[in-house]
């Protein structure tokens, strides 16, 4: 036993200081040279053909025909030919420190009440993983869930080359009101602990986001609808959270320290309420009217519609939840449609963690196109767009020279068939080959 922990030891340290090497900088930058057979560069309307990417350290130095490329001497060359080559995607909504809880082993509550915080870290460094071997490259991780500034660490410790994982935009604790998140339903005795961080009023909602700021949140994540439910007549409704003066502290706040705010909204009174306060982003969206989507033209928001998650595990159908969950999915899809076709800016975003790491992050790309999106289209929503909405544009999202080396390819062509992206065969991070198959 005492020697089976020896050598688990020694396995572990190995690769500790693997990653703990590469994140090291080297004095002559190292030069790969990756031959595209096809190459989306995330901003194109079109792909190119036999490209020759030349990378320098950790950014891409140039892109250019392979007929005319000149191959810098001692270059390790990749050869992906035969495969699409494409910017490193972002999923602009993920919770790594969800699991996809299953409600038959307790669920959410389960996750905040039984769970130590460092198994919800070990867990969430499983996650990053899952992202990174799957071509995600960045993640805008949407808080915490009750597991604190954990996302901060899980940050630093990617950042520092201890674990592998993608770039991390992270949210921290979120925020909502009384009455607006889990846990609930317990007796009213009981303080029980609460997924997000509960303000009440103006003062209360900038001290929180003042708070997490300070502690490392890259964008805040404001809940402005928390339960919803099958109206009088057949409608979705969704309880407002926050009020307009509660939300302008927040955005007022944040917008101060140059930072962004992403608000949860389905429609109705919060999702007005989210617009007039001034949101960044609308995540989920499930029930935009037309007023909502004029003004988002207007304001330049930002929509992050995690279709794929609004479509499995539904609660029984003769149950209220499940009528719910099926009338939230009924909803969605023509709001996004009237979304698409009136020009809202829309990224890629899933809500991973809500559905479990196991299974495949790019299946919202399928359910885009599905809903009438065009292939390119969606590929730029979790490339270019989302950098953008980053502040990150020519950084990330881009093969492009000076973007950072965050390079990945799939076999198969993705803009005839968008499944393709399922099938990631090589993922390069910051310059270093993390995947190739
Ligand atoms: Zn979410």
């Amino acid at each position: 036993m005492i020697r089976c922990l020896a050598s688990l030891t020694s396995v572990i340290i190995v690769v500790v200081g693997a990653f703990a090497q590469t994140a090291a900088p080297s004095r002559s930058p190292q030069v790969t040279v990756i031959r595209a057979g096809t190459l989306i560069d995330g901003r194109s309307a079109a792909p190119a053909h036999d490209q020759v990417i030349v990378i320098r350290g950790n950014r891409i130095e140039s892109v250019s025909a392979a007929a005319s490329a000149k191959i810098p001497t001692g270059a390790t060359v990749i050869d992906l030919s035969q495969a699409t080559v494409l910017p490193g995607r972002i999923d602009s909504h993920t919770h790594i420190f969800l699991q996809g809880e299953d409600p038959a082993q307790g669920g959410y509550d389960a996750n905040i009440l039984n769970a130590p915080l460092a198994l919800r870290a070990a867990r969430a460094t499983v996650a990053v993983r899952r992202a990174l071997e799957q071509g995600f490259t960045t993640l805008r991780d949407v808080e915490t869930e009750g597991a604190g500034y954990g996302d901060v660490g899980i940050k630093q410790a990617i950042e520092g080359g201890y674990i592998p994982g993608p770039r991390l935009f992270v949210a921290t604790r979120a925020i909502s009101t009384t009455g607006g998140y889990m846990l609930e339903g317990y007796a009213p005795e009981l303080d029980m602990p609460k997924g997000a961080q509960i303000v009440d009023g103006p003062v209360e909602a900038r001290k929180a986001a003042r708070e997490q700021l300070d502690h490392g949140a890259d964008w805040i994540k404001v809940y402005m609808t928390h339960r919803s439910w099958v109206g009088k007549n057949g409608e979705l409704v969704s309880q407002p959270t926050l009020t307009v003066e509660e939300l302008r502290a927040v955005v007022d706040e944040t917008h101060g320290w140059g930072k962004k705010v992403a608000c949860h909204a389905y429609g109705g009174i919060g999702l007005h309420r989210a617009l007039d306060g001034g949101c960044d982003s609308i995540e989920h969206g499930l029930d935009l009217d037309d007023a909502a989507i004029a003004q988002m033209l207007k304001q330049g928001t930002w929509l992050v519609p995690t279709l794929s998650v609004y479509y499995k595990d539904w609660a029984p159908a003769d149950t209220p939840a499940g009528q719910r969950d099926h009338l939230r999915a009924a909803v969605h899809e023509p709001s996004f449609k009237k979304a698409l076709q009136a020009g809202v800016k829309i990224v890629f975003g899933t809500d991973m963690g809500g559905i479990p790491w196991t299974e495949p992050i790019a299946q919202e790309f399928s359910r885009m196109v599905e809903f009438g999106m065009a292939p390119m289209d969606a590929i730029q929503s979790a490339t270019s767009r989302a950098a953008a909405m980053l502040d990150m544009q020519g950084q990330i999202g881009v093969v492009a020279p000076g973007a950072f080396a965050d390079i990945i390819a799939v076999s198969g062509d993705p803009l005839r068939d968008i499944k393709a992206l399922e099938n990631v065969q090589f993922v390069m991070k910051d310059g270093q080959v993390f995947r190739s198959k």
